[in-house]
Protein backbone atom coordinates (compact mmCIF):
# COMPACT_ATOMS: atom_id res chain seq x y z
CA UNK A 1 0.00 0.00 0.00
CA UNK A 2 0.95 3.72 -0.92
CA UNK A 3 2.31 5.57 2.00
CA UNK A 4 -0.49 8.19 2.85
CA UNK A 5 1.46 10.87 4.43
CA UNK A 6 0.25 12.34 8.03
CA UNK A 7 -0.89 15.55 7.01
CA UNK A 8 -3.48 13.60 5.25
CA UNK A 9 -4.01 10.55 7.58
CA UNK A 10 -3.73 13.59 10.60
CA UNK A 11 -6.79 15.25 8.86
CA UNK A 12 -10.09 15.87 11.76
CA UNK A 13 -12.31 13.47 10.83
CA UNK A 14 -14.89 15.00 12.99
CA UNK A 15 -15.52 18.25 14.50
CA UNK A 16 -13.78 16.75 17.93
CA UNK A 17 -10.40 15.99 16.20
CA UNK A 18 -10.42 19.94 14.88
CA UNK A 19 -7.31 20.24 17.04
CA UNK A 20 -6.65 23.69 19.18
CA UNK A 21 -9.63 25.63 17.41
CA UNK A 22 -12.27 24.52 20.34
CA UNK A 23 -14.39 28.07 20.14
CA UNK A 24 -14.80 27.03 16.05
CA UNK A 25 -15.83 23.44 16.47
CA UNK A 26 -17.61 24.34 19.53
CA UNK A 27 -19.72 27.45 17.67
CA UNK A 28 -20.21 24.72 14.78
CA UNK A 29 -21.44 21.98 16.59
CA UNK A 30 -24.22 24.12 17.91
CA UNK A 31 -25.18 25.67 15.00
CA UNK A 32 -25.07 21.92 13.14
CA UNK A 33 -27.36 20.47 15.89
CA UNK A 34 -30.04 23.22 15.79
CA UNK A 35 -29.95 23.68 11.79
CA UNK A 36 -28.69 26.87 11.86
CA UNK A 37 -25.67 26.69 9.46
CA UNK A 38 -25.19 29.92 7.26
CA UNK A 39 -24.46 29.90 3.21
CA UNK A 40 -21.70 31.71 3.18
CA UNK A 41 -18.31 31.22 5.50
CA UNK A 42 -15.23 32.90 5.38
CA UNK A 43 -12.65 30.85 7.49
CA UNK A 44 -10.07 33.15 8.17
CA UNK A 45 -6.06 32.07 9.85
CA UNK A 46 -2.52 31.37 9.17
CA UNK A 47 -1.87 28.28 6.94
CA UNK A 48 -2.02 24.96 8.65
CA UNK A 49 -4.58 26.13 11.37
CA UNK A 50 -7.49 23.76 10.04
CA UNK A 51 -9.23 26.43 7.54
CA UNK A 52 -9.67 23.66 4.47
CA UNK A 53 -10.49 20.48 6.96
CA UNK A 54 -13.29 22.41 8.77
CA UNK A 55 -14.82 23.80 5.31
CA UNK A 56 -14.47 20.13 4.23
CA UNK A 57 -16.23 18.78 7.70
CA UNK A 58 -18.88 21.45 7.46
CA UNK A 59 -19.68 20.17 3.44
CA UNK A 60 -19.48 16.72 5.03
CA UNK A 61 -22.04 17.26 7.74
CA UNK A 62 -24.35 19.31 5.48
CA UNK A 63 -25.14 16.11 3.66
CA UNK A 64 -24.67 13.57 6.73
CA UNK A 65 -27.66 11.32 6.80
CA UNK A 66 -27.45 10.93 10.42
CA UNK A 67 -26.69 14.29 11.07
CA UNK A 68 -30.47 15.22 9.56
CA UNK A 69 -32.32 12.45 11.18
CA UNK A 70 -30.82 14.00 14.64
CA UNK A 71 -31.90 17.77 13.22
CA UNK A 72 -35.04 16.42 12.57
CA UNK A 73 -35.69 14.54 15.57
CA UNK A 74 -34.11 17.26 17.67
CA UNK A 75 -31.66 15.24 19.98
CA UNK A 76 -28.34 17.15 20.30
CA UNK A 77 -25.60 16.15 18.17
CA UNK A 78 -21.84 15.47 19.83
CA UNK A 79 -18.90 17.10 17.90
CA UNK A 80 -17.85 13.28 17.76
CA UNK A 81 -20.66 12.78 15.47
CA UNK A 82 -20.48 15.45 13.13
CA UNK A 83 -20.27 14.05 10.63
CA UNK A 84 -20.90 10.47 11.20
CA UNK A 85 -18.44 8.95 8.32
CA UNK A 86 -20.96 6.32 8.22
CA UNK A 87 -24.02 6.98 6.21
CA UNK A 88 -23.81 7.12 2.24
CA UNK A 89 -23.46 10.41 1.77
CA UNK A 90 -20.41 10.45 4.14
CA UNK A 91 -18.71 7.77 2.62
CA UNK A 92 -18.89 9.13 -1.23
CA UNK A 93 -17.81 12.50 -0.07
CA UNK A 94 -14.45 12.45 -1.38
CA UNK A 95 -15.77 11.92 -5.17
CA UNK A 96 -19.32 13.65 -4.55
CA UNK A 97 -19.35 16.06 -8.06
CA UNK A 98 -21.70 17.90 -5.52
CA UNK A 99 -18.20 19.22 -3.97
CA UNK A 100 -16.36 21.47 -5.77
CA UNK A 101 -12.57 22.96 -4.40
CA UNK A 102 -10.42 25.04 -5.83
CA UNK A 103 -7.65 27.55 -5.32
CA UNK A 104 -7.91 30.91 -6.09
CA UNK A 105 -3.93 31.22 -6.83
CA UNK A 106 -4.06 29.10 -9.91
CA UNK A 107 -7.67 30.00 -10.90
CA UNK A 108 -7.68 33.85 -10.15
CA UNK A 109 -9.85 35.04 -13.34
CA UNK A 110 -12.89 35.64 -13.47
CA UNK A 111 -13.47 32.85 -16.68
CA UNK A 112 -11.89 30.29 -14.34
CA UNK A 113 -14.35 31.14 -11.48
CA UNK A 114 -17.67 31.17 -14.00
CA UNK A 115 -16.73 27.96 -15.08
CA UNK A 116 -15.75 26.65 -11.81
CA UNK A 117 -18.72 28.14 -9.89
CA UNK A 118 -21.26 27.42 -13.08
CA UNK A 119 -22.84 24.47 -11.85
CA UNK A 120 -24.13 26.56 -8.77
CA UNK A 121 -27.72 27.27 -9.99
CA UNK A 122 -27.80 23.42 -10.90
CA UNK A 123 -29.44 21.52 -8.45
CA UNK A 124 -27.16 18.81 -6.68
CA UNK A 125 -26.85 16.05 -8.21
CA UNK A 126 -26.94 13.39 -5.23
CA UNK A 127 -26.40 15.63 -2.20
CA UNK A 128 -28.27 17.60 -0.14
CA UNK A 129 -26.26 20.80 -0.07
CA UNK A 130 -24.01 21.71 -2.95
CA UNK A 131 -20.80 22.98 -1.53
CA UNK A 132 -17.74 24.92 -3.24
CA UNK A 133 -15.08 25.37 -1.03
CA UNK A 134 -12.27 28.28 -2.79
CA UNK A 135 -8.56 28.52 -0.97
CA UNK A 136 -6.56 31.74 -1.00
CA UNK A 137 -9.93 33.53 -1.81
CA UNK A 138 -8.13 37.18 -1.22
CA UNK A 139 -6.10 35.96 -4.59
CA UNK A 140 -9.36 36.05 -6.90
CA UNK A 141 -9.10 39.22 -9.48
CA UNK A 142 -11.81 41.81 -8.92
CA UNK A 143 -14.21 40.54 -11.44
CA UNK A 144 -13.64 37.19 -9.92
CA UNK A 145 -14.59 38.50 -6.63
CA UNK A 146 -17.92 40.29 -7.63
CA UNK A 147 -19.33 37.16 -9.90
CA UNK A 148 -18.73 35.50 -6.22
CA UNK A 149 -20.40 38.19 -4.33
CA UNK A 150 -23.75 37.90 -6.42
CA UNK A 151 -23.87 34.43 -6.06
CA UNK A 152 -23.43 34.86 -2.21
CA UNK A 153 -26.09 38.13 -1.77
CA UNK A 154 -28.75 36.35 -3.77
CA UNK A 155 -27.71 32.48 -3.30
CA UNK A 156 -29.67 29.61 -5.31
CA UNK A 157 -31.08 27.41 -2.69
CA UNK A 158 -28.89 24.22 -1.34
CA UNK A 159 -25.54 25.83 -2.12
CA UNK A 160 -22.95 26.77 0.81
CA UNK A 161 -19.82 28.68 -0.17
CA UNK A 162 -16.70 28.52 2.28
CA UNK A 163 -14.47 31.25 1.54
CA UNK A 164 -10.57 30.49 2.88
CA UNK A 165 -7.95 33.29 3.10
CA UNK A 166 -4.78 33.88 4.85
CA UNK A 167 -4.89 37.47 4.22
CA UNK A 168 -8.46 38.88 5.36
CA UNK A 169 -7.04 42.56 4.95
CA UNK A 170 -7.26 41.66 1.11
CA UNK A 171 -10.67 40.44 1.57
CA UNK A 172 -12.93 43.07 0.16
CA UNK A 173 -15.43 44.09 2.80
CA UNK A 174 -18.46 43.17 0.86
CA UNK A 175 -17.59 39.65 1.14
CA UNK A 176 -16.55 39.81 4.52
CA UNK A 177 -19.58 41.42 5.37
CA UNK A 178 -22.03 38.89 3.72
CA UNK A 179 -19.92 35.60 4.95
CA UNK A 180 -20.03 34.35 8.49
CA UNK A 181 -16.59 34.75 9.32
CA UNK A 182 -14.63 32.13 11.41
CA UNK A 183 -11.19 33.30 12.87
CA UNK A 184 -8.66 29.88 13.13
CA UNK A 185 -6.30 30.75 15.40
CA UNK A 186 -2.37 29.62 15.59
CA UNK A 187 -2.19 26.59 17.43
CA UNK A 188 -0.03 26.16 20.79
CA UNK A 189 3.04 24.66 21.23
CA UNK A 190 1.03 22.72 24.13
CA UNK A 191 -1.43 21.32 22.05
CA UNK A 192 0.67 20.68 18.78
CA UNK A 193 3.23 18.02 20.67
CA UNK A 194 0.56 15.52 22.49
CA UNK A 195 -0.94 15.20 19.43
CA UNK A 196 2.07 13.97 17.65
CA UNK A 197 2.77 12.08 20.28
CA UNK A 198 -0.77 10.30 19.83
CA UNK A 199 -0.63 10.53 16.27
CA UNK A 200 3.36 8.59 16.69
CA UNK A 201 0.99 5.96 19.48
CA UNK A 202 -0.66 5.15 16.27
CA UNK A 203 1.55 4.56 13.92
CA UNK A 204 3.48 2.35 16.59
CA UNK A 205 6.16 4.53 16.58
CA UNK A 206 8.38 5.71 19.64
CA UNK A 207 8.96 9.45 19.32
CA UNK A 208 10.22 10.98 22.05
CA UNK A 209 8.99 13.91 24.08
CA UNK A 210 11.32 16.64 23.24
CA UNK A 211 11.51 15.65 19.91
CA UNK A 212 7.64 16.21 19.46
CA UNK A 213 8.08 19.42 21.61
CA UNK A 214 11.06 20.32 19.02
CA UNK A 215 8.20 19.93 16.05
CA UNK A 216 6.00 21.73 17.84
CA UNK A 217 8.23 24.70 18.09
CA UNK A 218 9.17 25.03 14.70
CA UNK A 219 5.60 25.14 13.84
CA UNK A 220 4.73 28.09 14.78
CA UNK A 221 1.33 27.39 14.87
CA UNK A 222 0.42 25.37 12.04
CA UNK A 223 -0.29 21.79 12.43
CA UNK A 224 -0.20 21.49 8.78
CA UNK A 225 3.68 22.14 9.10
CA UNK A 226 4.25 19.95 12.61
CA UNK A 227 2.37 16.91 10.37
CA UNK A 228 5.05 17.46 7.37
CA UNK A 229 7.87 17.94 10.03
CA UNK A 230 6.88 14.12 11.78
CA UNK A 231 6.55 12.57 8.33
CA UNK A 232 10.12 13.30 7.10
CA UNK A 233 11.82 12.08 10.43
CA UNK A 234 9.30 9.17 10.16
CA UNK A 235 10.27 8.77 6.64
CA UNK A 236 14.13 8.57 8.20
CA UNK A 237 13.93 7.07 11.28
CA UNK A 238 13.63 3.27 12.17
CA UNK A 239 10.42 2.74 14.91
CA UNK A 240 12.07 5.43 16.90
CA UNK A 241 12.43 9.42 16.41
CA UNK A 242 15.05 11.00 18.70
CA UNK A 243 15.73 14.85 19.14
CA UNK A 244 18.87 14.16 17.35
CA UNK A 245 16.64 12.29 14.52
CA UNK A 246 14.79 15.49 14.58
CA UNK A 247 17.29 17.87 14.35
CA UNK A 248 19.12 15.56 11.96
CA UNK A 249 16.39 15.51 9.46
CA UNK A 250 15.27 19.23 9.38
CA UNK A 251 18.82 20.27 9.40
CA UNK A 252 18.55 21.98 12.67
CA UNK A 253 21.61 23.23 14.88
CA UNK A 254 21.31 21.23 18.47
CA UNK A 255 20.52 22.56 21.39
CA UNK A 256 23.78 21.46 23.23
CA UNK A 257 25.55 23.36 20.08
CA UNK A 258 23.32 26.66 20.13
CA UNK A 259 24.16 26.46 24.54
CA UNK A 260 28.17 26.27 23.79
CA UNK A 261 27.89 29.45 21.13
CA UNK A 262 25.81 31.20 23.83
CA UNK A 263 27.68 30.18 27.04
CA UNK A 264 30.91 30.70 25.07
CA UNK A 265 29.75 34.28 24.44
CA UNK A 266 28.65 34.94 27.88
CA UNK A 267 32.06 33.67 29.29
CA UNK A 268 33.28 36.39 26.30
CA UNK A 269 35.74 33.29 25.28
CA UNK A 270 36.33 34.12 21.96
CA UNK A 271 38.57 30.98 21.08
CA UNK A 272 35.44 28.94 22.02
CA UNK A 273 32.92 31.23 20.32
CA UNK A 274 34.82 30.97 16.84
CA UNK A 275 34.78 26.98 17.78
CA UNK A 276 31.28 26.37 18.66
CA UNK A 277 30.24 28.56 15.92
CA UNK A 278 32.47 26.78 12.85
CA UNK A 279 31.20 23.46 14.30
CA UNK A 280 27.96 24.68 13.43
CA UNK A 281 28.95 25.72 9.69
CA UNK A 282 30.85 22.25 9.56
CA UNK A 283 27.37 21.04 9.72
CA UNK A 284 26.47 22.75 6.54
CA UNK A 285 24.00 24.61 8.42
CA UNK A 286 23.48 28.41 6.66
CA UNK A 287 24.01 31.37 9.13
CA UNK A 288 20.59 32.68 9.43
CA UNK A 289 19.12 29.56 10.59
CA UNK A 290 21.67 29.50 12.96
CA UNK A 291 21.24 32.95 13.76
CA UNK A 292 17.25 32.36 14.05
CA UNK A 293 17.56 28.94 15.81
CA UNK A 294 20.23 31.28 18.53
CA UNK A 295 17.26 33.63 19.17
CA UNK A 296 14.65 31.07 19.45
CA UNK A 297 16.58 29.24 22.18
CA UNK A 298 17.77 32.37 24.08
CA UNK A 299 14.03 33.35 23.94
CA UNK A 300 13.34 29.66 25.75
CA UNK A 301 16.07 30.38 28.06
CA UNK A 302 14.57 33.85 28.79
CA UNK A 303 11.00 32.32 29.14
CA UNK A 304 12.75 29.50 31.76
CA UNK A 305 14.57 32.48 33.82
CA UNK A 306 10.65 33.47 34.26
CA UNK A 307 9.56 30.87 35.56
CA UNK A 308 12.10 30.77 37.83
CA UNK A 309 10.95 34.30 38.78
CA UNK A 310 15.00 35.68 37.46
CA UNK A 311 14.22 39.18 35.61
CA UNK A 312 17.70 40.15 34.84
CA UNK A 313 17.46 39.60 31.04
CA UNK A 314 19.70 42.97 29.50
CA UNK A 315 22.80 39.70 28.72
CA UNK A 316 20.55 38.70 26.82
CA UNK A 317 18.20 40.53 24.99
CA UNK A 318 21.64 42.26 24.28
CA UNK A 319 23.02 39.15 22.54
CA UNK A 320 18.70 39.04 21.03
CA UNK A 321 19.30 42.51 19.34
CA UNK A 322 22.77 41.63 17.80
CA UNK A 323 21.25 38.55 15.83
CA UNK A 324 18.36 40.47 14.58
CA UNK A 325 20.21 43.00 13.49
CA UNK A 326 22.90 40.84 11.67
CA UNK A 327 19.95 38.38 10.06
CA UNK A 328 18.51 41.54 8.70
CA UNK A 329 22.24 42.17 7.40
CA UNK A 330 22.67 38.46 5.93
CA UNK A 331 19.84 38.56 3.03
CA UNK A 332 21.58 39.12 0.25
CA UNK A 333 24.91 40.30 1.55
CA UNK A 334 27.18 37.17 0.32
CA UNK A 335 29.06 36.71 3.10
CA UNK A 336 26.50 35.76 5.79
CA UNK A 337 28.93 33.55 8.00
CA UNK A 338 31.17 36.52 8.00
CA UNK A 339 28.42 38.46 9.72
CA UNK A 340 27.32 36.05 12.19
CA UNK A 341 30.78 35.07 13.09
CA UNK A 342 31.65 38.70 13.41
CA UNK A 343 28.27 39.47 15.59
CA UNK A 344 28.80 36.96 17.89
CA UNK A 345 32.91 37.76 18.38
CA UNK A 346 31.62 41.24 19.16
CA UNK A 347 29.64 40.29 21.66
CA UNK A 348 31.96 38.48 23.07
CA UNK A 349 34.61 40.96 23.04
CA UNK A 350 36.11 41.38 26.48
CA UNK A 351 36.12 44.65 27.37
CA UNK A 352 39.17 45.17 28.29
CA UNK A 353 40.98 44.61 24.51
CA UNK A 354 40.33 48.24 23.87
CA UNK A 355 43.81 49.44 24.17
CA UNK A 356 43.73 53.21 24.93
CA UNK A 357 46.14 55.25 22.43
CA UNK A 358 48.67 57.10 24.80
CA UNK A 359 47.18 60.40 22.26
CA UNK A 360 44.34 60.12 24.09
CA UNK A 361 46.49 62.18 26.81
CA UNK A 362 47.56 64.92 25.08
CA UNK A 363 43.21 65.07 24.25
CA UNK A 364 40.91 66.55 27.12
CA UNK A 365 38.91 63.75 28.21
CA UNK A 366 36.02 63.43 26.13
CA UNK A 367 32.93 60.51 26.18
CA UNK A 368 32.84 61.36 22.42
CA UNK A 369 36.19 61.01 21.70
CA UNK A 370 36.43 57.64 23.81
CA UNK A 371 33.14 56.20 21.98
CA UNK A 372 35.29 56.93 18.47
CA UNK A 373 38.33 55.12 19.90
CA UNK A 374 36.18 52.41 21.16
CA UNK A 375 34.93 52.36 17.69
CA UNK A 376 37.77 52.51 15.99
CA UNK A 377 39.48 49.25 17.98
CA UNK A 378 36.50 47.15 17.62
CA UNK A 379 36.71 47.68 13.94
CA UNK A 380 40.53 46.68 13.96
CA UNK A 381 39.86 43.87 16.31
CA UNK A 382 37.02 42.33 13.89
CA UNK A 383 38.44 42.78 10.86
CA UNK A 384 41.91 41.65 11.87
CA UNK A 385 39.58 37.80 12.37
CA UNK A 386 39.16 37.87 8.51
CA UNK A 387 41.36 41.08 6.21
CA UNK A 388 44.87 41.56 7.67
CA UNK A 389 44.94 44.88 5.83
CA UNK A 390 42.80 46.46 8.31
CA UNK A 391 44.99 45.14 11.34
CA UNK A 392 48.00 47.38 10.33
CA UNK A 393 45.61 50.81 11.17
CA UNK A 394 46.16 50.97 14.31
CA UNK A 395 49.63 51.70 13.61
CA UNK A 396 49.29 54.15 11.21
CA UNK A 397 46.69 56.34 12.46
CA UNK A 398 45.06 58.06 15.67
CA UNK A 399 41.61 58.97 16.58
CA UNK A 400 41.19 62.68 17.39
CA UNK A 401 37.92 63.10 17.19
CA UNK A 402 34.08 61.66 17.29
CA UNK A 403 30.88 63.91 16.24
CA UNK A 404 27.94 63.64 14.48
CA UNK A 405 28.61 60.20 13.73
CA UNK A 406 32.00 61.37 11.99
CA UNK A 407 35.20 59.95 13.39
CA UNK A 408 38.38 61.19 12.50
CA UNK A 409 41.39 59.36 11.76
CA UNK A 410 44.82 61.30 11.75
CA UNK A 411 47.41 60.20 9.87
CA UNK A 412 51.43 61.32 10.07
CA UNK A 413 51.75 60.39 6.43
CA UNK A 414 50.24 61.79 3.40
CA UNK A 415 50.50 58.70 1.05
CA UNK A 416 49.34 56.35 3.78
CA UNK A 417 46.13 58.56 4.28
CA UNK A 418 46.00 58.78 0.52
CA UNK A 419 46.29 54.35 0.43
CA UNK A 420 43.46 54.44 2.96
CA UNK A 421 41.07 56.78 1.40
CA UNK A 422 41.45 54.87 -1.91
CA UNK A 423 41.39 51.30 -0.89
CA UNK A 424 40.32 50.94 2.96
CA UNK A 425 37.98 53.76 3.39
CA UNK A 426 34.64 52.44 2.37
CA UNK A 427 35.38 48.74 3.88
CA UNK A 428 36.40 50.38 7.52
CA UNK A 429 33.26 52.63 7.12
CA UNK A 430 30.80 48.95 6.52
CA UNK A 431 32.87 47.45 9.47
CA UNK A 432 32.34 50.67 11.60
CA UNK A 433 28.56 50.79 11.02
CA UNK A 434 28.14 47.47 11.70
CA UNK A 435 30.02 47.93 15.44
CA UNK A 436 27.88 50.72 16.04
CA UNK A 437 24.86 49.61 14.36
CA UNK A 438 24.41 53.35 12.62
CA UNK A 439 26.38 54.95 9.72
CA UNK A 440 29.54 56.13 11.09
CA UNK A 441 31.41 58.61 8.37
CA UNK A 442 35.39 59.00 7.90
CA UNK A 443 37.06 62.04 8.03
CA UNK A 444 40.93 61.90 7.33
CA UNK A 445 43.40 64.76 8.42
CA UNK A 446 47.39 64.96 8.38
CA UNK A 447 49.12 65.90 10.82
CA UNK A 448 53.11 65.61 10.51
CA UNK A 449 53.84 65.76 14.23
CA UNK A 450 52.05 63.15 15.00
CA UNK A 451 53.87 60.24 17.91
CA UNK A 452 54.22 57.16 16.23
CA UNK A 453 50.60 55.47 16.79
CA UNK A 454 52.52 52.18 16.29
CA UNK A 455 52.44 52.26 20.36
CA UNK A 456 48.51 52.11 20.33
CA UNK A 457 48.09 48.47 19.33
CA UNK A 458 51.19 47.42 21.40
CA UNK A 459 50.35 44.89 23.71
CA UNK A 460 50.91 45.20 27.39
CA UNK A 461 53.06 45.09 28.94
CA UNK A 462 55.44 45.58 25.65
CA UNK A 463 53.55 48.74 25.44
CA UNK A 464 54.68 49.74 29.21
CA UNK A 465 58.08 48.81 28.97
CA UNK A 466 58.40 50.83 25.47
CA UNK A 467 56.96 54.05 27.04
CA UNK A 468 59.43 53.79 30.24
CA UNK A 469 62.33 53.01 28.24
CA UNK A 470 61.01 56.03 26.27
CA UNK A 471 61.14 58.46 29.32
CA UNK A 472 64.42 56.49 30.83
CA UNK A 473 65.82 57.80 27.59
CA UNK A 474 64.00 61.18 27.14
CA UNK A 475 63.35 59.42 23.56
CA UNK A 476 60.79 61.93 21.41
CA UNK A 477 61.08 59.17 18.77
CA UNK A 478 59.82 55.68 20.08
CA UNK A 479 61.03 54.36 16.31
CA UNK A 480 64.53 54.81 17.52
CA UNK A 481 64.36 52.92 20.39
CA UNK A 482 63.11 50.39 18.81
ZN1 LIG B 1 -22.88 10.78 7.63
Amino acid sequence: MAYEALYTRGRPKTLSQLIGQEHISNALARAISGGRTSHAYLLVGTRGTGKTSTARLLSKAMNCDRVHEAQKSGRPLDKKEIPCNKCDSCKNFDSSPDNVEFDAASNRSVEDVTRLLSTAYLAPLRARVKTFIIDEVHMLSFEAVNSILKLIEEPPPNVAFFLATTEINKVPMTIRSRCQVLNFRLIPQQTIAPYLLTLARRLNVTLHEDAAKKIARLAEGSMRDALTYLDQCYAMADKEITLADVNETLGLISDENLDEIISAVKAKDRAAVSRAVTGAFRSGLAANSIAESLITRLRDIEFEMLSRDEKNFAELDKIIDALRKSTGEMYGSGIPDIILEMTLMKLAAPVQNFIAPPIAQNVSANTNLDVGQKIFYDVINYSGEKTMSLKSLADKAVVTNFADDTLTLCFKSDAVAAVFKDTHQNNFEQLAAQVAGREIKISVVIDKNLPPPFLNNMPEPERSNLVNAMKTFQATDAAKIK
